[in-house]
Formats: C-alpha cells, sequence, structure tokens
C-alpha cells in the first residue's frame, strides 16, 4: 500500500510517499513545499537515491502546493507513482489530540471538529494540521485520511503524572493538564529499541529521550507512557534550543509584575529567546555550543552543563518512576549524532548501572548500544523516524 504522510505547518507543508506492506517499509520520496502563501514559495523534492532538487513555484495556499506535489509525484522522469489513486491512504500529523485521542483516528466530520476544538491548546499547530486535511480531501477525493496526534502516546499517564497541583477545576473545566508531545517519536523509538534489544514490548521499561531543537523524555512500561517531561504545552521540561523548559512559574509572574512585561513578550522570552540560546549569547544549535566551549566560551560551557544537569535529572527521576529500566533511549538530531552529549550524559548514569563504551558512542545517526557490555541499564541510540511512524499508524487504522 502507497500512504502519503503529510506535516502541514501554516506556511509549509512536508511530505514523504512510503511504500507499506506487512514485510516491507520503503520511503519512495521526500520533500518540503516552504513560504506557501508568502513571496517565492519553494519546493524540496528528493526521490529516493537520488539527488535533493530545489525549485520556486507559484502558489497560494495548501491545496495549491499538494497539486504541485502530484504533479511531481506522477512526473515520468522524476515520479515515484503511475497514477496518483496508487495513494492509497494520507496520514496527517496532528499536534493536540487533547484528551479525546488516546490513539490515531480516521478523519470524519466529527474528528475534524475535534481537532478545531483542541485549537485553544495548539492555536499556532492544529489550525495548520487542518488546513493539510481539508487540502487532501479536495486533491485526493475519497482517499481515507487519518490524523496521528502527538499527544496520543502519552494519554496514558496516569493522573499522579498529568495533574497541575492547582485547583482541580482548572482541568475539569479548561482541560489545564500535561499532555506531552513528541508522542509519535516516543512510540516509534520505544518499538524500535525492543526489536533492537530483543525485548518483550509488553514488559520493557525505557526511558526515551527525543532531543532536537524541542525535547522531551518518556517514561515507557510496557508500550505505556507513564510520565513525560513537556506539559499542556511544549514549553515545559528540558532545556531545549530557545525554549527555557521548566521555570518557576513565579518567574513569569515577576517578569509581569515587576518588569512590566506583556504576555507576548514574556511569551517570546520563554519560547524564542531562552534554553541554550538565553544561555549562551543567541547559540541554539548544539553544535555551536560544543565548539564555543571547546574554545574557553564561558557561556557556551555552563549552558552545555545545565543541558547535561536537566536531563540527568529527569532520567534519575523516571528511573524511579518506572522502579528500574532496561535501556535509556538516545534520539533527535542531539541525540543520533551527538557524542560529546551522551558522554556527559552517560557519565553521570553510573549510579544507575550505566556505563558508557566510549569507541561504541563514535557513532553517528545509526542504531548502536553504547553502554558497556556489564551495565545493568543499557544506553542505546535510535535513529527516530516519525513520517514512518505515521505511514504505519495509518496503514494500520486502514487494515484492522
Ligand atoms: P527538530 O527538533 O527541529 O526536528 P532535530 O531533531 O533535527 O531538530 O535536531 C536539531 C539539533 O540537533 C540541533 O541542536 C543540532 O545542533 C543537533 N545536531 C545535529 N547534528 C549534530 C551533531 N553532529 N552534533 C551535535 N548536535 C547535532
Amino acid at each position: 500500500m502507497k500512504v502519503l504522510v503529510v506535516n502541514a505547518g501554516s506556511s509549509s507543508l512536508k511530505f514523504t510517499v512510503f511504500h507499506i506492506t506487512d514485510g516491507e517499509r520503503r520511503m519512495l520520496a521526500k520533500g518540503n513545499i516552504e513560504r506557501i502563501g508568502l513571496k517565492h514559495p519553494n519546493f524540496i523534492y528528493q526521490r529516493a537515491g537520488d539527488a535533493k532538487t530545489e525549485i520556486e513555484v507559484t502558489i497560494k495556499d495548501h491545496a495549491e502546493a499538494l497539486k504541485v506535489l502530484c504533479d511531481r509525484l506522477v512526473d515520468a522522469e522524476v515520479g515515484v507513482l503511475r497514477d496518483l489513486s496508487e495513494i492509497k491512504a494520507i496520514g496527517h500529523r496532528v499536534v493536540h489530540g487533547g484528551e479525546k485521542f488516546t490513539s490515531s483516528a480516521v478523519v470524519n466530520h466529527e474528528v475534524k471538529k475535534s481537532i478545531r476544538d483542541c485549537a485553544a491548546l495548539a492555536p499556532l499547530h492544529n489550525p495548520p494540521n487542518l488546513v493539510g486535511i481539508e487540502a487532501c480531501e479536495t486533491v485526493f477525493p475519497g482517499t481515507p485520511n487519518v490524523a496521528v496526534f502527538d499527544t496520543a502516546f502519552h494519554q496514558t499517564m496516569p493522573p499522579s503524572s498529568y495533574l497541575y497541583a492547582i485547583p482541580r477545576e482548572l482541568y475539569e473545566r479548561h482541560h489545564i493538564r500535561k499532555y506531552g508531545f513528541h508522542g509519535t517519536s516516543h512510540k516509534y523509538v520505544y518499538g524500535a529499541t525492543c526489536e533492537y534489544l530483543k525485548l518483550d514490548p509488553t514488559k520493557a521499561r525505557l526511558i526515551t529521550c527525543h532531543l532536537g531543537n524541542g525535547g522531551s523524555i518518556a517514561a515507557v512500561h510496557g508500550g505505556k507512557v507513564v510520565d513525560t517531561t513537556m506539559g499542556m504545552t511544549p514549553l515545559a521540561g528540558l532545556v531545549m534550543g530557545t525554549r527555557s523548559g521548566n521555570v518557576d512559574a513565579g518567574v513569569v509572574l515577576f517578569l509581569i509584575r515587576n518588569l512590566g512585561m506583556s504576555v507576548e513578550a514574556v511569551d517570546n522570552l520563554l519560547n524564542k529567546q531562552s534554553g541554550l540560546a538565553g544561555l549562551a549569547d543567541g547559540k541554539s544549535d548544539m553544535r555551536d555550543i560544543i565548539s564555543a566551549a571547546h574554545h574557553g566560551d564561558a557561556h557556551a560551557q555552563q549552558a552545555f552543563q545545565c543541558f547535561v544537569q536537566r536531563l540527568t535529572s529527569y532520567i534519575g527521576a523516571y528511573f524511579i518512576v518506572l522502579q528500574g529500566a532496561d535501556a535509556i533511549v538516545l534520539t533527535g538530531g542531539i541525540g543520533e549524532n551527538s557524542a560529546p552529549v551522551r558522554e556527559a550524559v552517560i557519565a553521570r548514569l553510573g549510579v544507575l548501572g550505566c556505563f558508557l563504551d566510549k569507541s561504541a558512542n563514535a557513532v553517528m545517526g545509526q542504531a548502536a548500544v553504547v553502554s558497556t557490555p556489564e551495565s545493568t541499564m543499557k544506553a542505546v541510540v535510535m535513529p527516530t523516524n516519525e513520517e514512518l511512524m505515521i505511514a504505519i499508524e495509518t496503514q494500520e487504522m486502514l487494515t484492522t
């Protein structure tokens, strides 16, 4: 079955085409249409095995972007389909499913209404996700669409993990609670790591660390999330590229009350000017932090230490939450590629029975065990593949 995976943002449409059968999962083509509705929209396209191409296109909305994409997919020279009817289903990344969605859902009128209802919880993401779905309904009439939610995998958390200690009414009337994000990635690496380490997925205890520009950790037992670091929004938890992660809520009050900042200014400060960038003079990219730290930049050194401190304190907490763990899993751009981050993190985990294998840790972007054989808790690098997870979920929703 050929599945199109769509990740629609306010001015972009990322896509991947997969061929999925029980025995085979193959990426056929992928790309991104950027600056939709803005000046000079750009179409990046790559067929598996070919070089990436980039051209300027004339489009004004997501439906037109999809039509441009469709033309390319059936192009005699660079396409991957004979006919668009080969696409049997479309899987969509949807950021927030609230409490309504504990798994993926085949899109119908009611599902679209629920995605719209959750927009208050993800105002920047859910509306464009819905635009992507509706564009596909227009361009692929009759082809089923499946919504795959970033929050769904975390819906197994118990109230002791998801409730904030604020008046209960705020949860009951306004749905203020921890939801968690990156669920598709946590789910993918949980499954892939169980397979890789030959662990029983109904019993394994894994601490999955998704470390990209945004980052989150999940404590997963038997395929069920028990706790995670992001909250009602993706601002909570780890020190991220430009996001603060956890700060005392009193800081927000201070900024407003004592420094006279507006709500928008605080939002911008905590989401866009904080994290690594806030601590290291605007450097949000871990490669820049590491290189500056090596050259003696004290702010970059501190930012690196704060990143590792926050990360390892959660790993310790989740070891208790899970009452022991088979492995920690490192994924996302930093987890998959940064040997120095992994080394600094694992150096602190000896107390939990996890010791670094320095030569194995040289790995970049591929699955590997990077702890020593005598470690009682393993450390594993596992590349994530959120698009493939969405394609698998889409296929499963339509065939089971
Ligand atoms: P996003 O969350 O935007 O999907 P990614 O998962 O691509 O982000 O991760 C981006 C992060 O990965 C950046 O901080 C980048 O510095 C980091 N990264 C990528 N490659 C390396 C590397 N070789 N060494 C250190 N960090 C890396």
